[in-house]
């Protein structure tokens, strides 16, 4: 197998949530301040196609790719830290995996051979890497694997690094483990037992890795020597390449604690290419350590508030627009369900973010409606202008106007299913997913935002503002301020007399970045804190 980019995979054990994903990233993004262009995959052993029919309250955000692909909130780490795009094949499921095997085999693609999980699945896999090497043309591509090693339904996966090694050459790949090192405090050490057990899981399988960084349980920086000696001594590593990582208070902190725990020693031998500068990640990390006295709240009226990371993007997005104020956060969770005016008094201003299905609506209508009437800040988030457009709809004098997605009643649908997307709402990968451009209106408060009349959004939805009551939701204080460029589809809205209340029905925060605040979420945040 030939190739000009070398690759970088990383795996996992002892536990999950120790923070491979944002390990891979950060590797990503030191690569990058080095000046290497890189890009990044996950591979996840469940066997879903994608994450567009998963529940969020178990499984999170559903992260939307540029190209439309509905995935794991992981991606949206990838594009934070590394500031690039992904695409849809930078998720593969095994799901997803065994459909293009067995597509292929339907096809008569394999000749009359017996289709096997080693060479076929394996292969597969290994053309997934080849693929996203070529399409980004990187200088490194990284590769994640989801779970742990050792975990039986992500075997397939491990076996593929592994033989993929032998065909590109071993010196073009380096296999970093992440496991975690907990601290048994009644005799107060740390305990590498557990990390040298998944070492050994990963020498099973034939793989010895360059790189192990021990997750420590502490919460700042540490100097323990003899976990570094332990853990190389015990499972064949080199003792600088055992890379110590304490508990980060924010994720962003990560690429400089790699750093500084001594990632690159074992990067540089790997691919040597100057310094990092890692300016950028520097002065971001001094921001969220400024402690600011200015204090914003914010209200997030939403359904899952038993599991933020849901919204994961929407609260990331709003971060970086108080780092780029100077604002102190304060993010305040309205259960939507139970959400009464008192809930919208307290806070500075209020966004609605994405969501699917009746429960918690009426509260999102009325946090709509609140702001709309009392001129307090407000951002809508996809079924957020959906719920605005309701509200004003209503106070416009449609009693009881709705979507067709809660029920409207007969000749009150202000939000509709358009002809096209009927009868597919339990069918996966069938919304109106991805990239979509928008041409905002002229001299609108939403294209003086953005600095454009052009904008390219993404998009996860199925209904759409029925532009038949235009008239009644202007008179209940909203304009449309942006549409697809056809103009057959409303895109933005704005409340003229209020001094921020704007709604997208697309999903911005996937286009947010922490050290580059999204207008729609910095404008908000810029409105709130004026308020005061
Ligand atoms: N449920 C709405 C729709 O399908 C909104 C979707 C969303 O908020 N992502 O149009």
């Amino acid at each position: 197998m030939k190739t000009n980019t070398k690759f970088i995979f990383v795996t996992g054990g002892v536990i999950s949530g120790v923070g491979k994903g944002i390990m891979a990233a950060s590797i990503g993004a030191i690569l990058k301040a080095k000046g290497l262009k890189v890009s990044m995959q996950k591979c996840d052993p469940y066997l879903n196609v994608d994450a567009g029919l998963l529940n969020p309250r178990e499984h999170g955000e559903c992260f939307v790719t540029q190209d439309g692909a509905e995935t794991d909130l992981d991606l949206g780490h990838y594009e934070r830290f590394l500031d690039e795009e992904m695409t849809g094949n930078s998720i593969w499921t095994s799901g997803k995996l065994y459909k293009r095997l067995i597509d292929a085999e339907r096809a008569g693609e394999f000749g009359g051979n017996t289709v096997q999980l080693i060479p076929h699945v394996t292969g597969m896999i290994q053309k997934t890497f080849i693929e996203n090497a070529e399409h980004f043309k990187s200088d490194v591509h990284i590769v994640e694997i989801g779970g742990t090693v050792g975990d039986m339904e992500g075997q397939h996966f491990i076996e593929a690094i592994r033989e993929f090694g032998t065909k590109v050459g071993r010196s073009n790949c380096l296999y970093v483990h992440v496991c975690y090192v907990p601290w048994l405090s009644t005799s107060e050490e740390f305990k590498t037992k557990p990390a040298q057990n998944s070492l050994r899981d990963l020498r099973e399988f034939g793989i010895i890795p360059d790189m192990v960084v021990a997750r420590m349980d502490v919460d700042r920086i540490v100097k323990a020597p003899q976990v570094a000696r332990k853990l190389a001594t015990f499972c064949g590593v080199n003792e600088n390449a055992v890379v110590l990582m304490p508990d980060a208070k924010s994720v962003y902190e990560v690429p400089l604690n790699a750093v500084k725990g001594g990632v690159l020693a074992p990067l540089e031998e790997f691919i040597d290419h100057g310094d990092p500068d890692m300016t950028h990640w520097e002065k971001l990390v001094k921001q969220i350590e400024s402690n600011p006295k200015k204090v914003v709240k914010i209200g997030l009226v939403a359904k899952y508030i038993d599991n933020t990371d849901t919204y994961l993007s929407v609260t990331e997005a709003l971060k970086a627009a108080a780092w780029n104020n100077d604002v102190k956060l304060e993010t305040v969770w309205v259960n939507a369900e139970e959400a009464t005016i008192r809930d919208f008094e307290q806070v500075d201003g209020i966004v609605v973010p994405g969501g699917f299905g009746s429960r918690g609506v009426e509260g999102k209508i009325a946090a709509a409606e609140y702001c709309l009437r009392n001129n307090k800040p407000y951002l809508g988030l996809c079924l957020g202008l959906q719920t605005a457009v309701i509200a004003a709809a209503r106070i416009g004098g449609i009693e009881g106007a709705n979507s067709e997605e809660f029920d409207a009643p007969e000749g009150k649908n202000v939000v509709y299913i358009m002809e096209g997307q009927k009868g597919k709402e339990s069918t996966g990968g069938t919304m109106r997913l991805g990239d979509y451009p928008a041409k905002l209106v002229k001299g609108s408060k939403i294209a003086g935002l953005y600095g454009s009349e052009d904008v390219i959004e993404r998009h996860r939805h199925r209904y759409e503002v029925n532009q038949k009551f235009l008239k009644e939701i202007n008179a209940g204080g909203l304009v449309v301020a942006g549409t697809s460029p056809d103009g057959s589809l409303v895109e933005f809205v704005e409340a003229p007399n209020c001094d921020y209340f704007v709604a997208t029905q697309a999903h911005p925060e996937f286009r947010s970045r922490p050290y580059r605040a999204h207008p729609l979420f910095d404008g908000l945040i810029k409105a709130a804190a004026n308020r005061q």
